[in-house]
């Protein structure tokens, strides 16, 4: 998604987990936790994925959005598939996505990554068309979201 911003990848603290488990210095119970409501949204509001569970290689993951933010309200901390996230993005000037990797066999499940989305960025983005792209990549995702704030400020 185009609008997705301060990124943060957890793929570094999985492998480590991962090797933790394949080393044997962890058990799979204690990695293999997911709780029957992280399951449920897995099998009602996941997204399915081709990649085998890297525990029990039995099934594919499933990925979770749970989405975090005071505008959301009473809707905070609830899963919501994927294709319906750009339309929150579209009303919504910023809210918190974590997004969770979930094996319905085996009960694997942790966090891959988190990001923010919101209408704040579209405009941004809007704004910036074609010159974020090659600033960047030179100065990393700062700039974009020193841009959105410098806009906001004030004006609402
Ligand atoms: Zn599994």
């Amino acid at each position: 998604m185009r609008t997705q911003r301060q990124i943060v990848d957890y793929s570094l603290q999985k492998r480590a987990l991962l090797r933790d488990l394949h080393n044997g210095k962890i058990g799979t119970l204690e990695v293999c936790d997911a709780s029957p409501y992280l399951k449920n949204a897995a099998r009602f509001h996941g997204e399915p994925t081709e990649d085998r569970c890297p525990v029990c290689r039995r099934d594919n993951l499933t990925l979770v959005h749970y989405i975090y933010g005071d505008e959301l309200k009473q809707s905070a901390g609830q899963a919501r598939k994927l294709a319906e996230l750009p339309v929150l993005a579209m009303t919504l000037r910023e809210f918190q996505v974590f997004v969770v990797e979930v094996c319905q066999s085996c009960s694997w499940n942790h966090l891959i990554e988190q990001y923010l989305l919101g209408r704040d960025a579209l405009t941004a983005d809007e704004w910036d068309q074609g010159v974020t792209a090659a600033v960047a990549s030179a100065s990393g995702r700062h700039r974009e979201t020193g841009s959105s704030s410098h806009r906001w400020e004030g004006g609402e």
